[in-house]
């Protein structure tokens, strides 16, 4: 179904949004819970940081076209995907000989300049990662490779797919660690750890999944091999949890006030700024459309060169 706005317009980009809630109706008899909000870390983090994109990607129906795909978001998938793979093979088969395998198998191509940058691009990821399984034991198995946690609170039905959990030992048993690859820029500290509201939206419900304290976080920097940690506490963790259940009471009241009639354009407003330029939306957002966009390949350029430290 298809809303318009008040005055009859179409919102901008030529889209009208279909607000969660013109779907039908759960009644709200007194004392019946209210419904809870369904989301996903990228689903929070896209209202957190820009409000008119939560709107193209999560709201607008049909959605308004992205730009072409980025090299950089290939190069990262087939990272993952390697590794997850890397993991689902036998302990004694995992050797750095299979990388080159794993890496061809599940090599996204698109968003390269040419096929000179996507070949830099490919034999850069495979000396990340065989430096990387150069520091794993082949015989440690995670409880879980992209495993889909889920946990539900007051506000929140919460479910995300973590890279990896690991069980190590703590001072009283087992605990579990979050692990997040990744594969973009260097200098990731711990407070880009404690920061992380998807790290720790993952350790909370990992607690309540496998019934096993998680309060460790780490982020996997691959291209400088080093790792960025933070060891939440169960006040830590809940803060978060209360913060992402105010970002979700914000995305309910925009879309309760689109189904009342309110402009789409101001109850989801824009939020300019550096990310506009990598956004899928900047040519159908009016404030994006008029800033300065990237090149798909952009974050993947300085691989056609020799590594460096900042790599
Ligand atoms: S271009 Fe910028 S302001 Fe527009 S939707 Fe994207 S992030 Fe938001």
């Amino acid at each position: 179904m298809r809303r318009a706005s008040p005055a009859g317009r179409p919102a901008a980009g030529g889209r009208a949004p279909r607000p969660r809630d013109a779907q039908p109706e759960q009644l709200g008899f007194e004392g019946m819970p209210e419904r809870l909000f369904v989301c996903t870390p990228s689903r929070l983090g896209a209202y957190a940081d820009c409000p008119r994109r939560y709107r193209y990607s999560y709201v607008d129906r049909p959605a308004p076209p992205k730009g072409p795909p980025w090299a950089h978001n290939s190069l990262g998938a087939s990272v993952h995907t390697a590794l997850k793979n890397w993991y689902a093979l036998p302990a004694d088969r995992r050797r750095p000989e299979a990388l080159p395998t794993l890496l061809k198998g599940t090599w996204v191509r698109e968003g390269y300049r040419d096929d000179e940058q996507e070949r830099a691009a490919y034999r850069r990821a495979l000396g990340w990662l065989e430096a990387y399984v150069g520091g794993l034991d082949p015989a440690d198995e995670p409880i879980g490779v992209e495993r889909v946690v889920a946990v539900k609170t007051g506000v929140l039905a919460f479910n995300g797919r973590a890279d990896r959990i690991d069980s190590r030992p703590g001072p009283h048993g087992p605990e579990l660690v979050i692990v997040d690859y990744k594969t973009g820029r260097a200098g990731l500290d711990g407070d880009d750890a404690r920061g992380s509201q998807a790290l720790a939206l993952y350790a909370y419900a990992a607690e309540r999944v496998f019934r096993r304290p998680c309060r460790r976080v780490e982020l996997h920097h691959l291209p400088s091999g080093t790792v960025a940690a933070h060891e939440h506490s169960a006040e830590s963790l809940a803060r978060q949890v209360t913060r992402a259940e105010e970002t979700a009471r914000d995305i309910m009241a925009a879309e309760r006030s689109v189904a009342d009639g309110a402009d789409p354009d101001d109850a989801f407003p824009t939020a300019p700024g550096p990310r506009c330029a990598w956004c899928d939306y900047r040519r159908t957002c009016p404030t994006g459309a008029a800033l300065p966009g990237k090149e798909p390949w952009a974050a993947v350029e300085r691989f056609a060169g020799p590594a460096t430290e900042e790599d």
